[in-house]
C-alpha cells in the first residue's frame, strides 16, 4: 500500500464548504487504497487574526503563550476535517503536532523539527484510518511546551512526516497551480514549471516565492521526499520538486524570478575596519536568532567602513535594540534602517555553466530605470536589492529579458 501525505493550505480549507471538498478528495485517495495522512493549515486568515488579537492585548506577548494561541488554528481545521470524513463514512483520527510525535527545539515562533516519532500516526494508519495532523506545530524536547514552526510551517510538517513515514509522495495543495516562473499577479504571462530541482526550489522559496516554506524543501532534499505542489481547486498536475537528475527539461537555464518585499536593510555606519568587528556583530544577531540574508561591506576609507545587510522586516526593532548600543561601544557612527527595499532574484541551475547571466539581468534592470543597491549571488542565483516601489517593473523586465514566458529557455552565450 502506498503512503500518501497531503497538505491543504489555508485557502483550501478556508470555510466549511471548502473543508467538505477537501474531505471528498481525501476520501477518494483513501478509497483508492492509499494509506493517507493529511496535514492541515488553519482556515483562511485565522493565523493572521490570532496574531492581531494577541497584539491588541500586548505589544510583546509571551512567546510561549503566543505559540499556544497560534497553533489552535490548525486544531480547528483538523477536527472539522475529521468530522467531514466521518460524514463520508471514512474512519479518520486527528492528532496535534505533539500527539503526532513532532519533536522540536524550544525556539518559540520558529522552532525546528529535531525528530519525528510517528508511532501513533502509523498505528492509526494500520488500523485503517485516515490520519489528520495539525500543521505548523510540535512540542519542545526540553521544555515540553507547544512550539510553532514559523509562518507557512504546515508545509514543513507535511514533508517531515512524509520523510518519517517513508511516503511515496508529499502533495502540497494550495490555491495556485504550482510553482511559476514569476508571481502571476505581477507577470500575467508567467509559466507554470512542471519540474524544479530541490536546489532551485530552495533558492526560489528562500528569496520570496511563497508557494512553499523553505524548510520544507530542505527537508525534502535531505530525505529525498518527492513534493508535488498543486491546486486543490482542480485535478491538473502541478509542479514536481525533486532531484535534479530527474528533470526532463534539460534546456532550461533559468527557472524563474522571485521577489521579496518582506525584508529591510540595515547599515552600521563607519565601523572601524579591523579583525573581529563583523564576527562580533553577526554573532550577536545570530544569538538573538535573527536570520541575516545579504551582507555587503564597503571598501574602507580612513580605516572605517559601512556594513549593510538585509533581514526580515519583523526583526528590525530587535536588531536595532541590539546594534545601537554595540555601534556606540565600538565607536561606529550609527545604525540606519531602510524598510523601503525589495529583493529580486533570478534562479536557474543552468547559470553555473553559462556566462553573462548577471550582465543580462543588470542590463534589463538598467533599461527599466531600476537602481541596484546591493547584489549577492550563489552558483545558481543572482539577487539584487532595489527600492520597493520598483519591484514590479524590475520583475517584469528580468522575466522578459530571459524569455521566461516562452516554452523553451535557450541561453544566449556571453550575452
Ligand atoms: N497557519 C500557519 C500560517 O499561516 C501555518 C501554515 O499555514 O502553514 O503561517
Ligand atoms: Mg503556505
Amino acid at each position: 500500500m502506498a503512503i500518501v501525505v497531503q497538505k491543504y493550505g489555508g485557502t483550501s480549507v478556508g470555510d466549511t464548504d471548502r473543508m467538505k471538498r477537501v474531505a471528498d478528495r481525501v476520501a477518494r485517495t483513501h478509497r483508492d487504497g492509499n494509506q493517507t495522512v493529511v496535514v492541515v493549515s488553519a482556515m483562511g486568515k485565522t493565523t493572521d487574526d490570532l496574531v492581531a488579537m494577541a497584539q491588541r492585548i500586548s505589544d510583546a506577548p509571551p512567546q510561549r503563550e503566543l505559540d499556544i494561541l497560534l497553533t489552535s488554528g490548525e486544531r480547528i481545521s483538523m477536527s472539522l476535517l475529521a468530522m467531514a470524513l466521518a460524514e463520508h463514512g471514512v474512519p479518520a483520527k486527528s492528532f496535534t503536532g505533539s500527539q503526532a510525535g513532532i519533536i522540536t527545539d524550544a525556539v518559540h515562533g520558529k522552532a525546528r523539527i529535531l525528530e519525528i516519532t510517528p508511532g501513533r500516526v502509523q498505528e492509526a494508519l494500520d488500523e485503517g484510518n485516515v490520519v489528520i495532523v495539525a500543521g505548523f506545530q510540535g512540542v519542545s524536547q526540553d521544555t515540553k511546551d507547544i512550539t510553532s514552526l514559523g509562518r507557512g510551517g504546515s508545509d514543513t510538517t507535511a514533508v517531515a512526516l512524509a520523510a518519517a513515514l517513508g511516503a511515496d509522495v508529499c502533495e502540497i495543495y494550495t490555491d495556485v497551480d504550482g510553482v511559476f516562473t514569476a508571481d502571476p499577479r505581477i507577470v500575467a504571462t508567467a509559466r507554470k514549471l512542471s519540474y524544479v530541482s530541490y536546489e532551485e526550489a530552495l533558492e526560489m522559496t528562500a528569496h520570496g516565492a511563497g508557494v512553499l516554506q523553505t524548510r520544507s524543501v530542505e527537508f525534502g532534499r535531505n530525505h529525498g521526499v518527492r513534493i508535488h505542489v498543486r491546486s486543490s481547486f482542480s485535478y491538473t498536475p502541478g509542479t514536481w520538486v525533486g532531484p535534479r537528475e530527474e528533470s526532463t527539461v534539460e534546456d532550461a537555464i533559468i527557472s524563474g524570478v522571485a521577489h521579496d518585499t518582506s525584508e529591510a536593510k540595515v547599515t552600521v555606519m563607519k565601523v572601524s575596519d579591523q579583525p573581529g568587528i563583523a564576527a562580533k556583530l553577526f554573532s550577536t544577531l545570530a544569538d538573538a536568532k535573527i536570520n541575516i540574508d545579504m551582507i555587503v561591506q564597503n571598501v574602507s576609507a580612513d580605516g572605517r567602513t559601512d556594513i549593510s545587510f538585509t533581514l526580515p522586516r519583523g526583526d528590525t526593532n530587535q536588531a536595532r535594540a541590539i546594534l545601537e548600543p554595540y555601534a556606540e561601544a565600538i565607536g561606529a557612527e550609527g545604525v540606519l534602517v531602510d524598510e523601503n527595499v525589495a529583493k529580486v532574484s533570478l534562479v536557474g541551475a543552468g547559470m553555473k555553466t553559462h556566462p553573462g547571466v548577471a550582465a543580462r539581468m543588470f542590463s534589463a534592470l538598467s533599461a527599466a530605470g531600476v537602481n541596484i543597491e546591493m547584489i549577492s549571488t550563489s552558483t545558481i542565483r543572482v539577487s539584487v536589492v532595489i527600492a520597493k516601489d520598483q519591484v514590479e517593473p524590475a520583475v517584469l523586465a528580468v522575466h522578459e529579458a530571459f524569455g521566461l514566458s516562452e516554452d523553451l529557455v535557450v541561453a544566449e552565450e556571453g550575452a
